[in-house]
């Protein structure tokens, strides 16, 4: 039976303990925004749920509603606003943004010295030099999880399956800087199940509920399961078959408790890092 990757303890203890206490040594307390536009209600789940950690840990939290019928000017100006205001380290603009929206341009607005989503090309381009500022909150944390796990990543083979500038292709560069030889599977992927019982790392981060099976790995494999997925019956699942996994893994993630606290923990890790710098100050990590 395989040794539960529990994110929901570590982002507490990573959050009620370093990030809480260093955020209240500063001259004031990391400022987080977070930019709602429409009502999807997953995107008002995770930007409430980011408002109370924030809010937890003493930073100053400002959630700016904006209609979905908003126009890409008006949400440059938003941006722009967040930009300089002096009490705001850290910007996240949820996503999806409605269709009419041109994504890319609203990121790329976003001061990178803020950018603490790692969504801007500066930030990419520094992670894939091997000297990051501000990674992607969700890879982030998956390393963080193998970090307490203590799972040896040198000349480990990691498969990833998902090639998403948020998650997969972050994820391959941190798993590579860790001395992992990396493969990146996608939907064009030719065989995909014998490429993940390749895998001593597997990470999956598809949106596909339960569609890696447990007989597609190898016993012993470290099984991190990104995905999110709602049933019909309302019920959470990754995109990996928990049981059948959980039977041959060594390690796996729990959907939810696994990985999604961690990206919360890691924006908040990202803010308090923003602020200390803008502050002038180091940290204790
Ligand atoms: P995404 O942008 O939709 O990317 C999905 C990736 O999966 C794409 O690269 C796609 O390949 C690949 N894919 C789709 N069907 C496939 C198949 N049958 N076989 C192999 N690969 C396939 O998704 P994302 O934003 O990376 O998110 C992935 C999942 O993680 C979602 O469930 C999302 O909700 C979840 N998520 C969780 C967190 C968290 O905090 N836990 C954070 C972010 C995302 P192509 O590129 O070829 O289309």
């Amino acid at each position: 039976m395989a040794h539960l990757m529990d994110g929901r303890a570590l982002s507490r203890k990573l959050n009620q303990g370093r990030v809480k206490s260093d955020a209240a040594t500063l001259p004031r307390p990391p400022g987080l925004a977070a930019v709602l536009v429409g009502h999807d209600p997953a995107s008002q789940v995770y930007v409430r749920r980011k408002g109370l950690v924030a809010h937890r840990v003493g930073f100053h939290h400002k959630q700016v509603d904006l209609p979905a019928e908003i126009s890409q000017e008006k949400l440059l100006e938003v941006i722009q606003e967040l930009n300089a205001d002096e009490q705001i380290d850290g910007i996240l603009v949820q996503l999806p943004l409605p269709s009419h929206i041109d994504s890319i341009e609203i990121l790329d607005a976003i001061d990178p010295m803020k950018d603490v989503d790692g969504f801007h090309p500066n930030n990419v381009g520094l992670l894939s030099q091997g000297r990051p500022r501000f990674v992607p909150c969700t890879p982030l944390g998956v390393m963080r999880l193998l970090e307490d796990m203590e799972i040896e990543t040198n000349g480990k083979h990691a498969v990833i399956v998902g090639r998403s500038d948020i998650v997969g292709k972050p994820m391959g560069q941190l798993l590579l800087q860790a001395n992992c030889t990396v493969s990146i599977c996608h939907s064009r992927t030719r065989d995909l199940a014998a490429e993940v019982a390749r895998a001593d790392i597997l990470v999956a981060a598809v949106g596909r509920a339960e569609m890696i099976q447990g007989d597609w790995i190898q016993p012993g494999t470290v099984v991190v399961d990104v995905g999110i997925n709602r049933l019909d019956d309302g019920r959470l699942v990754g995109d990996v078959h928990f049981e059948s996994a959980e039977a041959k893994a060594s390690h796996i993630t729990p959907v939810p408790g696994g990985v999604g606290p961690m990206t919360i923990a890691m924006l908040m890790e990202n803010t308090l890092r923003s602020s200390a710098m803008r502050q002038g100050k180091s940290l204790s990590f």
